[in-house]
């Protein structure tokens, strides 16, 4: 799939801070409980995530938002060594994709566990992290 997010790509790491805040209240309401919060679009039913202003796929602007659920599974990760300047204090770090049970991919920085220790397939779930500057994001913890 052409949409899938890649781990060497350095884009890849902003996509999360890509969301129109107007429409996506929701979704920054429910990372502060510590939820990830997906949209489907009420006409054709593709699944956005991050939430997106617009279907990709018919340009629907409805939708109803519905929980990714609590636990995911580690389906791939990667230490990153060489770290764009404005993560310098997360050096290094690890990302991962992690897969709810409905299917749905979500990239994010794994954090609790080590490149050695990580296992495919361990169970995650999602913590949110409000800093006091810049936006709040989402990391994955061991369940
Ligand atoms: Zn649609």
């Amino acid at each position: 799939m052409s949409g899938e997010p890649t781990l060497h790509s350095r884009r890849t790491l902003t996509l999360r801070f890509d969301i129109p805040i107007s429409k996506t209240r929701e979704f920054w309401d429910a990372l502060k409980e510590g939820k990830l919060v997906a949209t489907k679009c009420t006409k054709c039913g593709t699944v956005s995530f991050p939430p997106q202003g617009d279907c990709p796929k018919c340009m629907g602007s409805e939708f109803t938002w519905f929980d990714l659920g609590s636990e995911a599974k580690l389906v791939t990760f990667t230490q990153v060594q060489i770290t764009p300047a404005s993560f310098v204090e997360n050096d290094p770090y690890v990302i991962a994709i992690a897969e709810f049970p409905g299917g749905t991919k979500v990239l994010a920085w794994l954090e609790g566990v080590g490149p050695e220790t990580a296992k495919l397939g361990m169970k995650l779930r999602v913590e949110s992290r409000l800093p006091k500057e810049g936006s709040p994001y989402y990391v994955f913890v061991p369940a």
